[in-house]
């Protein structure tokens, strides 16, 4: 994930560190600057399936991570288009999890990441 965690604050601020407890994400928005302490994000649920499809030559095979917003019961890869069925049980797709991510209450970006939990994961670490 490329979400960036820590965002310092531009100087010339009030000469202090701001020490906080409590949270371990970023203190503000990475898009609109909103101090997430004040304006608490939300929270919204979405999954990821890390996949590595076998039926994709293996010129062109790669890891893919695919994006859905619920639990679903199949994937179609996009290398090939093989219907990866059931999602989460097929060999082929070798992670699965459940994130939960922040919605800034400011912009309404997804501005950061509050929790992950592996429904799967039979990809050795790699993934
Ligand atoms: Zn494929
Ligand atoms: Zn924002």
């Amino acid at each position: 994930m490329a979400f960036c965690r820590v965002r310092k604050r531009g100087v010339g601020g009030d000469g202090r560190g701001r020490i906080r407890l409590g949270r371990v994400g970023q203190e503000s928005c990475q898009y609109c600057g909103v101090d997430l302490d004040e304006v608490p994000p939300n929270e919204e649920v979405g999954y990821l399936y890390g996949v590595e499809c076998a039926r994709c030559p293996p010129a062109t095979r790669r890891s893919l991570v695919l994006a859905r917003e619920v639990r679903v019961a199949f994937l179609d890869c996009p290398g090939c288009g093989t219907r990866l069925e059931p999602a989460e049980q097929h060999p082929d797709v070798l992670v699965v999890k459940e994130m939960t991510y922040e919605r800034c209450g400011g912009c309404g970006e997804r501005c950061g990441v509050a929790r992950v939990r592996k429904l799967k994961d039979i990809s050795g670490g790699t993934m």
